[in-house]
């Protein structure tokens, strides 16, 4: 496939909003891939030349790729800047300049030289691009112009506008890897029953290189066993909500009910290396954050911690990371453990405040999936894997079958200034990338109703009034996650409560992601229209007294045309959150791991009941 076809299909996407159409656009672009070329076509429609969890990034700015066009294109930089300055769009840019290029009309020899030209490949494009994110060191960003150059230089006016977008993180195409997953089956069925099984594979190995490939080369049956790789995240299983010990026994009869940590979610992977030439082993560990960010040398305490006590050649496993005072060997709230995750100085933080991991699951060990297993099995197991030590333990437990016991392994947990605790269902398999009632959260509840906090994607701001007005923010936006629809809707808008620091760091952050109109996916009343509108990126925890019915909040409303059939008007109220205040800032959460709308409705039917 060359990439001038890829570049149509993307330009048939950039045209549409509609979820369906998408998916049927993607659908006929997957038929049209070849073996293998399909991996590289799903790793581009992402913006990336690898996934999401490999640190494989760009790093080329603005500035760089006005150099670039400027450069393959043969003209000033001032002149490329002067454009950009007009249409905002560095893509729309090069395809403008470069078409202007074409119409003059070429002389003999450039005609004879472009006739003779072969058209590149999407699988051409791919490699030069990766080339460009891999550059490092010294001179690398001269090396990254030239590259981008050349291909602006040999691709075609339609392709130059998405090979500019690419590197610069403005493919936006407004759809998820869902909505690719829908797109998959549908290119194989012509509707999205496959999606579940596929869903099934990717949450285990979510890489659309590697589920795409499969599925074209070995069709539905190549998912159907897919197992954990050691260096792949696997999707994190996640919990259910309840509040008492009594509905939490009459769920899942007797459960494994354990502490629950406030720190951070890791996924630790080992696999040692032998290196025959040195006889040495090595052992190389990752680490995973919640998100699936690697995190590796964040933390190289819990590398190494990993190394010395576990006793296999390979194997993931999962735990909560809290930090401790090594002088009075006391665990530290989530404020402090939270300084951990940090890109300079991490050695001497280490030292400062070391991390402790509480292990609780164990997903892989030497070339067996415990995924299917039940929770009693992989405990079993992770017991006799993991040696003593000092950095990894394992998370407190008891099996109780008994209401009043867990109202007093909850009751002891929050004495000690723990969370809570988490109650896991004995024969529960590990669900990866789901929530279900394997995993249940019981939360101490504040002055609210409201035992639990909720995520929510910042969605715009409004400009600042009276005291705040130094700041230029007055209140922002929030929402959850409809993920049906994909789309985010409102629950609050927050204008109090927030120390100078956060509204500065709200500030600042979203003006990194301002976008000159609502985002298509942001499902939002007229009334609570923003100032500024700014990309899904930014997840706060937001803890609320209550959540109440809404007209003006679009979290779960349903709306109807009025009998007259003139206006469009609220049929069910949504879902607001009442006296909603800042928590915490949760970078380890992508804005689709936000709340979904279904959580919302079912913690308002929970509410008040401790
Ligand atoms: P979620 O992960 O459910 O989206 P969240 O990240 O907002 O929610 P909580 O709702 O507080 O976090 O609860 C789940 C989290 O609790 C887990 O993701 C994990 O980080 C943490 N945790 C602490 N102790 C345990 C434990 N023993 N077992 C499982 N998770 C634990």
């Amino acid at each position: 496939m060359t990439f001038r076809r890829l570049a149509e299909y993307l330009k048939q996407l950039d045209e549409t909003t509609l979820r369906n159409k998408m998916t049927e656009i993607l659908a006929d672009l997957f038929k049209e891939a070849k073996d293998k070329e399909i991996g590289v076509v799903c790793q581009l429609l992402q913006g990336r030349v690898a996934p999401l969890y490999e640190a494989v990034e760009f790093g080329i700015a603005d500035k760089m790729i006005i150099r670039s066009i400027a450069l393959g294109l043969e003209l000033a930089t001032d002149k490329v800047t002067v454009l950009f300055k007009k249409t905002g769009d560095l893509g729309l840019t090069a395809e403008r300049i470069k078409n202007k290029e074409d119409r003059i009309p070429p002389s003999p020899r450039l005609r004879r030289a472009s006739k003779n030209k072969k058209e590149l490949s999407v699988k051409e494009v791919y490699e030069v691009l990766y080339k460009l994110a891999t550059s490092g060191g010294e001179g690398s960003q001269e090396v990254k112009i030239k590259l981008l150059a050349q291909l602006i230089k040999d691709l075609d006016p339609l392709s130059c506008r998405y090979v500019v977008r690419i590197p610069i993180n403005r493919l936006r195409l407004g759809f998820s890897d869902m909505t690719v997953l829908d797109a998959l089956s549908w290119h194989l069925t012509g509707n999205k029953s496959l999606r579940g099984r596929i869903e099934k594979a990717y949450n285990v190995r979510p890489d659309l290189r590697f589920i795409s490939n499969t599925l074209k080369e070995e069709g539905i049956k190549g998912l159907v066993q897919v197992k954990p790789r050691v260096g792949t995240p696997i999707l994190m299983a996640r919990a259910e909500r309840m509040s008492s010990g009594e509905d939490i026994i009459l769920k899942i009869g007797k459960g494994a009910i354990e502490m629950k940590y406030d720190g951070f979610r890791v996924q630790g992977h080992l696999k040692r290396i032998k290196n025959h030439e040195s006889r040495i082993k090595n052992k190389e560990v990752k680490l995973f954050s919640r998100n699936l960010e690697n995190v590796t040398n964040m933390y190289p305490d819990i590398v190494l911690g990993i190394q010395k006590q576990l006793k296999v050649k390979e194997a993931i496993i999962e735990g909560e990371a809290v930090a401790f005072n090594p002088n009075t060997g006391e665990y530290l709230p989530f404020q402090e453990t939270v300084q951990r995750k940090r890109k300079y100085n991490i050695e001497a933080k280490a030292k400062e405040i070391p991390l402790k991991l509480f292990v609780f699951e164990l997903l892989y060990a030497d070339g067996k999936s415990y995924l299917g297993e039940s929770y009693t099995e992989r405990k079993k197991k992770l017991k006799n894997i993991v040696g003593a030590g000092e950095t990894i333990l394992f998370a407190e437990e008891e099996v109780t079958d008994k209401a009043s016991r867990v109202e007093e392994i909850f009751q002891d947990a929050i004495t000690r200034g723990l969370e809570g605790v988490m109650a896991k269902k004995l024969d529960g398999e590990y669900r990866a990338g789901s929530r279900d009632f394997n995993w249940i959260k019981y939360k101490r509840s504040y002055a609210g109703k409201l035992s639990d906090t909720i995520d929510c994607v910042v969605m715009g701001y409004d400009y600042g009034q009276g005291k705040r007005a130094g700041f230029g923010i007055g209140d922002f936006l929030i929402g959850v996650h409809d993920k049906k629809a994909e789309k985010y809707s409102t629950v609050a808008k927050i204008g109090t409560g927030l120390t100078d620091d956060e509204w500065k760091i709200i500030k600042a952050r979203s003006d990194k992601l301002k976008v000159k109109s609502k985002p298509v996916n942001y499902e939002v009343d007229k009334i609570m229209d923003c100032d500024i509108w700014i990309e899904p990126d930014i997840v706060v925890e937001i803890r609320a007294d209550e959540i109440t019915r809404s007209p003006v909040h679009t979290a779960g409303r349903i709306m109807q045309t009025s009998k007259s059939g003139k206006a469009f008007e609220v049929k069910e109220a949504g879902y607001a959150l009442r006296f909603p205040r800042l928590e915490r800032f949760r970078n380890d959460k992508k804005p689709s791991d936000a709340t979904t709308v279904g959580e919302v409705i079912k913690m308002y039917k929970m509410q008040g009941k401790k």
